[in-house]
C-alpha cells in the first residue's frame, strides 16, 4: 500500500470511530489532510464548529489565520499535513479531557509514522504537552516553550519539535497575534535554511 492509501484508511477508520463519547455530538469527524510526503506536520487540538460541519482541519476564523502564517513561512496549505489530537468537536469547544486524547492519539501516531515529519508543529498546550510527553520532555505550558527548537527521537523518529500557540488565541489577543507570528518567523527560517518549502511547495 502507498503512503496516501494507508492514509486514507486511517482516515475511513477516524470518520466511522466510537472509542470516546465526543463521538456522539460530532457532526463529522475531522480526520486531518494534507500530503503524505509533507515534511511538516502540524498538529491543533481538536475541531471547532465549523471544522465538525466541514470535516476539514483549520477551516474557520483560526484557520484562516494560520493559512496566513503558512504562506508567511512560504509553506503550501495542500503541501503539509495538518490534523489535532483529537478528531471531533468537543462540546462547546471545551479542552479534550485525558480520556479522550488516549482514546484518540493513536490516530494521530500511526499518522506520523506514515508521514515521517521532519519537523512536528504543535499549535497550543493540548499538542504541545501530548507530544512533550512522548518525548519524554518536560512541559510546564507553551508560554515557556512556543518559538523554540527541540531535536528529539518520537516513536523511534528523530524529529524536530516546534511549539507555537494555537492560531484561535490570536482571534482576541493582538499579543498571541504578535508572538504567532513572530514563531512563525522562526520557523521559516528553518524552512529555508532546511530547503523544506522546496519538496512542499
Ligand atoms: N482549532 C483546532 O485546534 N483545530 C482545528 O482544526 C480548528 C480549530
Amino acid at each position: 500500500m502507498s503512503s496516501k492509501e494507508v492514509l486514507d484508511a486511517i482516515a475511513s477508520e477516524i470518520v466511522v470511530c466510537t472509542k470516546c463519547r465526543l463521538s456522539r455530538g460530532r457532526k463529522n469527524a475531522v480526520p486531518g489532510e494534507g500530503s503524505p510526503e509533507s515534511q511538516i506536520m502540524f498538529i491543533g487540538e481538536g475541531p471547532g464548529r465549523t471544522e465538525d460541519i466541514e470535516g476539514r482541519p483549520f477551516v474557520g476564523q483560526a484557520g484562516k489565520f494560520l493559512n496566513a502564517l503558512l504562506s508567511n513561512a512560504f509553506l503550501v496549505r495542500e503541501n503539509v499535513f495538518i490534523c489535532n489530537v483529537v478528531r471531533c468537536r468537543p462540546p462547546r469547544n471545551r479542552a479534550p479531557l485525558q480520556n479522550e486524547v488516549q482514546a484518540c492519539t493513536p490516530y494521530l501516531d500511526r499518522q506520523m509514522k506514515i508521514i515521517q515529519p521532519k519537523v512536528v508543529v504543535t499549535l497550543g498546550n493540548c499538542s504541545t504537552a501530548y507530544v512533550f510527553s512522548k518525548a519524554n520532555l518536560p512541559f510546564k505550558g507553551i508560554t515557556q516553550v512556543h518559538g523554540k527548537f527541540f531535536e528529539k527521537t518520537l516513536s523511534g523518529m528523530r524529529v524536530t519539535l516546534f511549539p507555537s500557540f494555537h492560531p484561535a488565541a490570536a482571534l482576541y489577543s493582538v499579543k498571541y497575534e504578535e508572538q504567532l507570528t513572530k514563531d512563525f518567523q522562526a520557523l521559516r527560517s528553518e524552512v529555508l535554511k532546511r530547503k523544506l518549502a522546496d519538496s512542499s511547495s
